[in-house]
């Protein structure tokens, strides 16, 4: 069977780097394998998703290079969430709970104060149709709870029962359902959480394998349990390290400058953040692949580490220029002219090596039309010279060659004493790309106005 995986990003802002992780996982997992991938939006908090949010989720993801086989929402599936609520409901493992946030809260201080872990006691469970229907009266309204099936018949005696997996990225997995209270389902207003809908379209969808962020272990053992619930055998599971912050909190869809849609728009490469995002926390090194072919070939599941991995923006800035670095002008050439970079391949070839985003070659290019000159008073006399003794002509390959060993006979001068007055004077920068190759685009004009 070919492995169906889905990534399920909740609409409610943009995704990050450490979105891109789980979306990259999952896509290179389906690549690998000749599966298909799946992007569902898990749109059932109906307050906070929003259309744009999708739509960007999918630009994102066709910047990083995924596309998915099928694009679908929970919002149009509620059919299939409702059958399935009804099949927990007619199975009694559903069951309706009155207490308030308050109350609930009250009850795990209580437990705490006993040293105990912190589990709903089920009381819900007690009550009898004349207490609910008078607390309906009331005007309360119910959220329902899944029970776990951690108890031989009797839902107050429970027992230690291990729902276990073989965990794509941490091997073996046991989570002891009598540790953990029911899990909610339904909200009280009626709406699901994400929980059950999740588990429902898995099984409708035919989702062999779930990889997805290691924040959801735990929850993995109450839907493992929900699969069987449901008359399904649970997909395989693959729990991946969490990315945080430089300094190590985790990421939130509020970090704003770490969306990919801002990464995007700051100039960097989708290969390089794919690449960064894909390979950090893993036992690999950490390289810039220049395409998603090599990037899927050099990704192995396994390489994931357990414990979580920090992003540090600078370590994409390095990606970055390595990339940079080795792109070819034709790879390139419509965003420079896109940018109003000009000089064809030779400028690209000329700068390429100097600047770590593709548009920075925008600076050069401005030093080339317009600079203004630094020419200090001990270089004064110096630069006099070197204006005599340009060589005639437009400035070629050849023309710093032949300009230094003239201007080195000349005056005595040499390395960068010689060189560096005449960066300073012909860019106005101390820093930069071989001053040779830039001299046919500044032109002789330019340089003579420069130097005088
Ligand atoms: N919407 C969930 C999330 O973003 C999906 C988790 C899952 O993959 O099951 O955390």
């Amino acid at each position: 069977m070919k492995p169906v995986v889905r990534f399920a990003p909740s609409p409610t802002g943009n995704i990050h780097i450490g979105n891109a992780r789980t979306a990259l996982m999952n896509w290179v997992y389906a690549r690998k394998s000749g599966g298909s991938f799946i992007l569902r939006f898990d749109d059932t908090d109906r307050e906070r998703s929003k259309a744009e949010y999708a739509d960007q989720i999918e630009k994102d993801l066709h910047w990083l290079g995924i596309e998915p086989d099928r694009v679908d929402r929970q919002s149009a599936r509620i059919d299939i969430h409702q059958a399935a609520t009804d099949r927990l409901k007619e199975a009694g493992l559903l069951y309706p709970c009155y207490e308030t946030p308050e109350e609930l809260e009250k009850q795990r201080k209580r437990l705490a104060m006993r040293g105990k872990p912190p589990v709903y006691d089920r009381s819900a469970l007690k009550l009898t149709d004349a207490e609910r229907a008078q607390l309906e009266a009331e005007g309360r309204r119910p959220h329902w709870r899944f029970l776990l099936p951690n108890h031989d018949g009797d839902p107050f005696t429970t027992k230690r029962t291990v729902r276990e997996w073989d965990d794509l990225v941490r091997g073996h997995q046991a989570i002891d359902l009598a540790s953990m209270s029911d899990p909610v389902l339904i909200r009280e207003d009626g709406s699901w959480l994400y929980t059950l809908p999740s588990v429902a379209d898995d099984i409708d969808m035919g989702v062999t394998h779930i990889i997805r962020g290691d924040d959801h272990v735990t929850n993995t053992g109450a839907q493992i349990a929900i699969f069987e619930a449901l008359g399904a055998t649970a997909p395989q599971f693959g729990h991946h390290n969490l990315l945080t912050s430089a300094s190590g909190e985790g990421l939130s869809k509020r970090l704003g400058s770490l969306s990919i849609r801002s990464l995007a728009a700051d100039g960097y490469e989708p290969m390089a953040v794919a690449s960064l995002a894909l390979l950090i926390g893993t036992s690999g090194a950490v390289e810039p692949m220049p395409d998603m072919p090599s990037l899927i070939e050099r990704f192995d599941i396994s390489s994931v580490t357990k414990s979580a991995a920090k992003f540090d923006i600078s370590e994409l800035d390095g990606l970055n220029a390595r990339l940079v670095h080795d792109l070819e002008y034709s790879q390139i050439a419509s965003r420079l002219e896109a940018a109003g970079i000009g000089g064809g391949e030779a400028f690209w070839n000329a700068v390429r090596g100097n600047v770590s985003r593709v548009e920075e070659a925008g600076f050069w290019w401005e030093k080339v039309e317009r600079a203004e000159p630094v020419i200090s008073g001990e270089d004064r006399d110096f630069i006099a010279v070197a204006r005599e003794l340009l060589p005639d002509g437009d400035p070629d390959a050849s023309t710093w060659g032949e300009w230094t060993s003239a201007l080195k006979q000349a005056t005595g001068r040499k390395g960068r004493g010689l060189f560096m007055p005449l960066r300073k004077a012909l860019t106005g920068e101390e820093h930069g790309p071989e001053l040779g190759a830039l001299l046919p685009f500044i032109g002789r004009e330019r340089m003579l106005a420069r130097l005088s």
